[in-house]
């Protein structure tokens, strides 16, 4: 089984945290959200974590440890992920792009640090 850490924000609070994934059958299933700094994340790499397929929550995902949401979005100018409280008004925690974010559950490319 294939497991990875991938990095997401908190727009509310700007504290990132990082989300264990598992591959199954070729997508993906988060199962674990946990605090994480950017620093630490840097230096383990996660902030450079690749995917690409569905990002489906696990049974009994907790989400964001933060805010407690268990969606996110993937914003379309800087490609990262931020978690979402299914407000019209939609907030990039890693750029501070609002609006045009996409909001999606289908397939995702992840990218996490630039390229
Ligand atoms: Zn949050
Ligand atoms: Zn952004």
């Amino acid at each position: 089984m294939k497991a990875n850490v991938i990095l997401m924000k908190c727009p509310e609070t700007k504290r990132s945290y990082g989300v264990r994934i598992e591959e199954r059958g070729g997508d993906w299933l988060r199962t674990w959200a946990f605090p994480l700094d950017e620093g630490r994340a840097s230096r383990e790499g996660y902030d450079r974590t690749k995917i690409t397929g569905n990002l489906s929550p696990a049974e009994g995902f907790n989400g964001c440890p933060y805010c407690g949401s268990k969606e996110f979005v993937i914003c379309g100018r800087c490609g990262k992920l931020s978690c979402w409280n299914k407000e019209e008004r939609i907030t990039c925690g890693w750029c501070g792009l609002t609006g045009d974010i996409t909001t999606t559950t289908d397939a995702v490319s992840v990218r996490g640090g630039d390229m």
